[in-house]
């Protein structure tokens, strides 16, 4: 019972730590990707809102280095595609294969993510990819579509009280310059 869940941002990943915390698990920890995230100012100011997230329900967070280059060279291909197409399939792809790598050397036992909390995502699609990737790593996928049961209303709720930062936009240039 040791979860490390993939966390797209903080005010997504908020009322999965509150229901996280109290649920019997061995150990939870968060794992922050951020490549994707264009530019590096605003991939600063969402890693700061989730160090204090983290902080608040004492949930540690594993952060992959920044490198854009490298996402940039997996996903650039798929520039055009409209959000919700197959660039944000490979993305959501490149971020459980992350998640799930640091899961393995952490020891843990489930992979989770945030990303199914919010309407705009497809939670079939990232049950899907979900399953494969932890599968792939000898994993079992501990997913779940948390906006069930007003979960993104809460996530918002308890943004909006601790004054986290909210994003305009998905994350990378893309959805930057199509929003
Ligand atoms: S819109 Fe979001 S999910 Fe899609 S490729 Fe960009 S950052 Fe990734």
């Amino acid at each position: 019972m040791r979860l490390l869940l993939h966390v797209c941002c903080a005010p997504d990943a908020a009322a999965p730590f509150e229901i996280l915390k109290n649920e019997p698990w061995e150990e939870i920890t968060g794992f922050f990707y951020g490549s994707n995230i264009h530019p590096e100012d605003e991939y600063h100011r969402r890693a700061d809102a989730l160090k204090f997230l983290s902080g608040r329900y004492e949930i540690n967070v594993l952060w992959r280095p920044y490198e854009p280059g490298l996402w940039f060279a997996a996903a650039s291909h798929l520039a055009d595609d409209p959000e919700r197409g197959e660039r944000c399939n490979l993305c959501f792809s490149l971020q459980l294969c992350a998640a799930a790598e640091e899961g393995v050397k952490r020891g843990a036992s489930h992979l989770g993510t945030t990303l199914a909390i919010s309407p705009h995502k497809d939670a079939a699609l990232i049950s899907r990819l979900g399953i494969e990737t932890a599968a792939s790593h000898g994993l079992i996928w501990g997913g779940r579509v948390w906006r069930k049961n007003n979960g993104f209303s809460r996530s918002v709720q308890i943004s909006k009280e601790l004054g986290l930062y909210r994003q305009s936009y998905c994350g990378c240039v893309y959805s930057q310059r199509q929003t």
